[in-house]
């Protein structure tokens, strides 16, 4: 059964004359009565056709809506690549502190001391997890880090003197990295996979010359594999003068294992918003900052956050004399309230916690896969990192299904579990990419792998009418995005 009271407009509530509170009149006398203050021309004549509804209406009506989706505290949320990891109430009360919620950016340095050392001890955190020196907290997200770092490069090579204009992209990658690599004047040339889903290195290095800028790659990449040959790939690219990207999105499988500065990569970014458990995906915004080897450090976003002192006596400040900086990317600090929870997320886990995170986040991939592998293909192996691709195409023939992957999530849905990631990465067909996160018990995995079996046998008619227990019908996709968008005028 649907709830249609949940779905109702807040306008289609409103009666006239409802009110929530009902206020005296004024009876502060007024030198300037509001129709001098405001220019006559845009005075309004009437009110606004705002609903008219009581506290209890809206109340409801928005703690209703605010149980419509599904979100990480409701439900398991196996989005593959997108790592919704549950995010600790903890951080959210530390980042809401009045010392660090209420300031203002355009402070003085001298006034927001506090602030500023929690962020220079995020930069030194980020460096000392990807093995890479220098850090800039500016991008606001993942795709921006990106952006960032390849101006990075592009400013290097141009110091150099080096014309290099390509930048090589494995064909598992996400969809940023090729639309970053194009923003930032490359052009992107991709690279095939194996059909163990790894880098092909003989087209690696069919491709590699001398107008190779950087090697964009994903490790462990969007397969969920740990590219083994790593090392090797990154030292073919250095000897063709190139640099190694890296596209740090899956870091959640590697913490405090595999730094990327050790096996040879030259600039990353991460998603904090991700690894670092910042609530995400309507949650909030992310980050994107990113660390490169010293040689790039000169040429890292402007204002650097820099330290001038020993512990006792240290002051922070922002340095803008930076003359070979790529410049700003983002106003202020970058996203604050994002690295401050990243900055309590290391702290609170420390070291050893970090590591095990990663240790915890690929046995339960491995747990999950180890189950589902028995009722979907899972072409990219036997062991996975903290993710895995999974392939509904077998349903196409057995059940005549046309998108089966986008079938099985639908219905999922009444089952209580968020869909896994679908039709990515493109390299597998149907894909479906399950990650299921480090605080996940047996229980909700086993529940989870239930569900997925009992969905995969149901008949074609239930998997392509789904969902059929949630608020909303499945959305034609197809005709929605030819359709303009419907305003809704009140009457
Ligand atoms: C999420 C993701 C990105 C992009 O990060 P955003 O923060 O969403 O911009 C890039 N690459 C991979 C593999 C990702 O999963």
């Amino acid at each position: 059964m649907r709830n249609q009271q949940a779905t109702q407009l807040v306008f289609e509530l409103s009666r006239v004359g409802r009110r929530g509170t009902r206020l005296p009149d004024c009876d502060v006398p007024s030198d300037e009565p509001i129709e001098s203050l405001i220019p006559a021309d845009q005075l309004a004549t009437e009110p606004p056709p705002l609903p008219e509804v009581t506290e209890a209406d809206v109340v409801r009506h928005f703690t209703n809506l605010s149980t419509l989706n599904m979100s990480v505290d409701t439900h398991f949320y196996p989005l593959g690549s997108c790592t919704m990891k549950y995010n600790p109430k903890r951080n959210e009360r530390l980042a809401g502190l009045a010392g660090l919620a209420q300031i203002h950016p355009l402070q003085p340095d001298e006034t927001i001391q506090g602030v500023l050392e929690i962020l220079y001890a995020v930069q030194e955190m980020l460096a000392e997890i990807s093995g890479l020196p220098a850090v800039s907290l500016q991008p606001a997200a993942g795709a921006h880090g990106e952006l960032t770092a390849l101006l990075v490069a592009a400013a290097y090579f141009r110091e150099r003197g080096e014309k290099r204009s390509v930048v090589l992209i494995p064909d598992s990658a996400h969809g940023t990295n090729p639309a970053s690599a194009q923003m930032a004047g490359f052009r992107a040339v991709s690279i095939k996979s194996t059909a163990k889903g790894f880098v092909d290195m003989a087209d690696l290095d069919a491709k590699l010359d001398e107008q190779t800028a950087v090697l964009m790659i994903t490790n462990p990449n969007t397969l969920g594999c740990y590219e083994q040959q790593i090392e090797d790939i990154a030292r073919r690219v250095h000897k063709k003068g190139g640099l190694v990207y890296l596209d740090g999105a899956n870091m959640n499988a590697i913490l405090g294992i595999a730094r990327p500065g050790d096996f040879g990569a030259d600039m990353m970014h991460f998603n904090p918003h991700k690894t670092f458990s910042g609530p995400h995906g309507g949650g909030g915004p992310g980050a994107g900052p990113i660390c490169v080897a010293a040689p790039l450090c000169d040429y890292l976003p402007c204002p650097a956050l820099v330290r001038d002192g020993d512990d006792e006596q240290a002051r922070y400040r922002l340095n803008y004399d930076r003359p070979h900086s790529i410049g700003r990317v983002r106003s202020f600090f970058g996203n604050v309230g994002v690295l401050l929870r990243t900055y309590f997320y290391i702290r609170s886990y420390g070291a050893d916690g970090l590591r095990r995170v990663s240790e915890d986040a690929v046995l339960n991939a491995n747990y999950l896969l180890s189950k589902v592998r028995h009722f979907l293909p899972v072409p990219q192996g036997d062991r996975c990192m903290h993710e895995f691709v999974a392939s509904a195409e077998p349903l196409k023939k057995q059940k005549g299904l046309k998108q089966p992957a986008m079938d099985l999530g639908k219905r999922l849905l009444d089952f209580g579990f968020h869909a896994p990631t679908v039709y990515f990465p493109l390299t597998v067909h149907d894909a479906m990419m399950i990650e299921p996160t480090e605080t996940e018990s047996r229980e909700t995995l086993d529940a989870f792998a239930e569900a997925l079996f009992r969905v995969i046998e149901e008949p074609a008619e239930t998997l392509s009418d789904a969902p059929l227990t949630t608020h909303i019908s499945r959305p034609d996709e197809v005709q929605a995005a030819r359709k303009p968008v419907v305003r809704w005028t009140p009457d």
